[in-house]
């Protein structure tokens, strides 16, 4: 159509979008589909009683809920960010420094807005979050994965790819990566392999972003140390959110710049959304001075753990050909079932048995997606756990015979 730009050429139909669509489509149609598609939190761990007193607590006596807020958000907000990055990221984030986002997927957007231009390598973890790889994509990066095992990305093969690259004179200019809990694969990176991913970028001179919205969902253990805690460059730029722990509906995330790039980030920012969600962020605040966020990261914890061990069991039990390593931290598990080709498959089950899973494929670089399948464990019901996984094994058994 002759009035479109060029730049619509590298916009690629979601597969999210695709499968949510077809999700409510079902619904409306009277289906009951169970969604294993998406990464939301459980709406019963989010605390929601709390949260609708906040609410309407601040509507109620804060007019600023209101209204348009500073671009860079709210400074309450910012200064209680600043001690929650402290204490859970083991950063010091100064106030002035984190720019309050329309969740982290937009602090994404404007960093590589002001960052990346069209034909830049951008290096990214082999699989990796859907969405961020569209977003790079769109605004016209080149992406060169690189594979990520259960202990987080192989530094090694990395370095090799970029000494590379950069041999034969590729721009290279970042790297972008979910350490923890890292979304589709469920691995969580080795402390050894994130001091050597920073030592990498130090040496070829290369910025990360690390995207820590899974830092306040670990399941095991505590959580490893941020790649920015080791950073004495400002080499790494963290993007966070509260999504997972507070609700992925109220748009809350941010990224924390040098003033360089934060002069940048908001005057990018401003013509695209003008400021945050105001009434979100005055929540936000009262969310983290009451420790709500406390109480969310302690239920996440315990309830997440619980359904990500049944859709294992589950696994186990109904799909004995099935590959997949265990997560200790996130909301997702990385499912390989031998011999099948994922699309169709998530397609089938879908139409034949209303259960909502997403194609490997669009979360990587390469080929390597094209029999697997990603399972979020954090937003269904156990007995939805299990019927879906069923589900699974059934289709799995009919198109193997
Ligand atoms: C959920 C998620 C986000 C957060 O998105 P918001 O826009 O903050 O809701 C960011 N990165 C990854 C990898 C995620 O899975």
């Amino acid at each position: 159509m002759k009035f479109l730009s060029h730049r619509i050429s590298w916009i690629e139909p979601s597969p999210l979008a695709k499968v949510l669509g077809r999700i409510s489509e079902l619904s409306k149609a009277g289906f009951k589909v169970i969604s294993l598609a998406a990464g939301d939190p459980d709406p019963d761990v989010v605390p929601r009683k709390i949260l609708a007193e906040i609410s309407s607590y601040v509507i109620e006596n804060i007019p600023g809920s209101v209204l348009y807020t500073p671009t860079t958000g709210v400074e309450d907000l910012r200064i209680e960010l600043s001690k929650f990055i402290k204490e859970y990221d083991g950063y010091e984030a100064y106030p002035e420094n984190i720019i309050i986002t329309s969740g982290s997927t937009a602090a994404l957007d404007l960093l590589i807005r002001i960052l990346i231009d069209p034909g830049d390598i951008v290096v990214v973890e082999n699989p990796s979050y859907v969405v961020s790889l569209y977003a790079f994509k769109q605004l016209g990066a080149n992406l060169v994965g690189v594979d990520v095992y259960s202990d987080g990305i192989d530094t090694y093969t990395l370095e090799d790819k970029i000494r590379r690259l950069k041999n034969e004179g590729k721009k290279i200019k970042l790297i972008y990566t979910i350490p923890t809990g890292q979304n589709p694969s469920g691995a969580t990176m080795s402390i050894d392999k994130r001091r050597h991913l920073l030592e990498i970028a130090s040496k070829y001179d290369l910025l990360i972003i690390e995207d820590m919205a899974y830092n306040y969902v670990v399941l095991e253990g505590s959580s490893p140390p941020t790649i920015k805690s080791f950073d004495r460059e400002d080499r790494v730029i963290p993007i966070g959110t509260l999504s997972k722990i507070m609700g992925t509906g109220f748009r809350v995330g941010w990224v924390v710049a040098t003033d360089l790039i934060k002069k940048y980030v908001v005057s990018e920012k401003q013509p695209i959304d003008y400021c945050a969600p105001a009434i979100s962020q005055y929540i936000a605040i009262e969310f983290l001075r009451r420790d709500v966020h406390k109480i969310s990261i302690e239920r996440s914890r315990e309830v997440y753990r619980v359904k990500r061990d049944v859709m294992i069991r589950s696994i186990e039990e109904k799909i004995r050909e099935a590959e997949f390593s265990k997560p200790v931290a996130g909301m997702f598990l990385m499912l390989r079932l031998p011999n099948v080709d994922e699309t169709l498959f998530a397609e089938n089950l879908m139409e034949k048995y209303k259960v909502a899973v997403l194609p490997g494929k669009p979360f990587y670089t390469d080929d390597k997606g094209r029999d697997m399948i990603r399972l979020n464990f954090s937003r269904p019901s156990i007995d939805d756990i299990k019927e879906a996984v069923d589900k699974i094994g059934v289709l799995y058994r009919e198109l193997k015979s």
